[in-house]
């Protein structure tokens, strides 16, 4: 409900966008697990704040895990 920024894997505030699955056109190489998001998948986009042009998609799942991905990293 909030709309304050999320941090992606590598600490920087991005704004997290859902995609539906009739969005999904493309398809995208998820950063979590390196393995494609195929068309009609719903999934997620992470947009940072400062810089728009580099979003990246994710699975919701690796999404979710991001963070126990790399422990020590984020706290
Ligand atoms: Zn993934």
């Amino acid at each position: 409900m909030s709309p304050e920024p999320e941090l992606d894997p590598m600490g920087l505030p991005v704004e997290v966008r859902h995609i539906q699955p009739y969005e999904a056109t493309k398809t995208y190489l998820c950063p979590g697990c390196n393995r494609d998001i195929r068309p009609g998948e719903g999934h997620l986009v992470a947009v940072p704040i400062d810089e728009p042009d580099l979003r990246r998609h994710w699975h919701r799942g690796c999404w979710s895990n991001r963070a126990n991905r790399r422990p020590g990293r984020l706290r």
